[in-house]
């Protein structure tokens, strides 16, 4: 192995790491914000349920009030009957006393189906306060998990920042550039194993003598996978956290 393709594996294994840590780190607002929105719909359920009460509680004093319009004029035609001379009169007195009568019940019905529904409607809103409770409750812990969440992940990234800048003090600059290149290409990953003459990452054998020069401990030659072009390394000892076959594409 090329002396310096260890320090390179070490800097990948860092390199994986740090884009690891930062796709968590970029997860974090669009995951405060989807609690966010969580709360903020079961606020407004809220605020909807509320609102049909009020609705059907303005519709309730309206129909109390027809009912009692009705009863008054019911109460002045039957005062009214005393007072008839004639029996057309006394029977177009009689038809208005059925008609409030007839009206009564229907506003009367009318209110009773509002209590009804207004008893409905004081339970969702019940239910309602309930639920935003609970999505407030639930989504302060989540908050606080997140903060705590990011805080490490935060402190994590500085220090395998730090990681790497002692990491790449070990590497020649022309080859660290060369590694960041094909690492640019393919997704951070710029190594590839070689195991059985074959390269782990795009599944494309090795030639023979690429393959023993690879073996050989000796070896000063930095080789690069025909198919993928990623930088190639052999081990006969499994490497601690290697980049292992992690993307497929060539
Ligand atoms: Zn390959």
């Amino acid at each position: 192995m090329h002396p310096d393709i260890k320090h390179l594996i070490g800097l990948q294994v860092i390199d994986l790491r740090l884009n690891e840590l930062r796709t968590l780190v970029a997860s974090f607002p669009k995951r405060l914000a989807e609690i966010d929105a969580g709360a903020a719909t079961a606020r407004q359920q809220l605020a909807t349920a509320k609102e049909t009460l009020i609705t059907s509680l303005k519709d309730r004093k309206r129909y109390e009030l027809d009912v009692e319009q009705w009863k008054d004029k019911l109460r002045k035609y039957k005062d009214q009957t005393a007072a008839v001379k004639t029996n057309e009169a006394y029977k177009a007195l009689q038809h208005e006393i059925a008609n409030a009568e007839a009206e009564i019940a229907k506003a009367e019905d009318r209110l009773l189906e509002r209590m009804v529904a207004g008893e409905e409607y004081e339970r969702q809103v019940k239910a309602a306060e309930r639920a935003l409770k609970e999505v407030e409750t639930a989504a302060q812990a989540d908050r606080q998990a997140i903060d705590a969440e990011q805080a490490a992940a935060q402190k994590e990234l500085e220090a395998d920042i730090a990681e790497r800048e002692r990491a790449v003090a070990t590497i020649p600059e022309d080859l660290l550039d060369h590694y960041q290149r094909i690492a640019r290409r393919h997704n951070g990953v710029a190594l590839a194993e070689v195991r059985d003459e074959t390269c782990m990452l795009c599944r494309v054998r090795v030639r023979p003598h690429v393959y023993q020069e690879l073996r050989r401990e000796t070896s000063h030659e930095i080789f690069h996978c025909e198919s993928c072009t990623r930088i190639l390394y052999y081990t006969d000892q499994p490497v601690a956290q290697a980049p292992m076959a992690q993307t497929s594409e060539g």
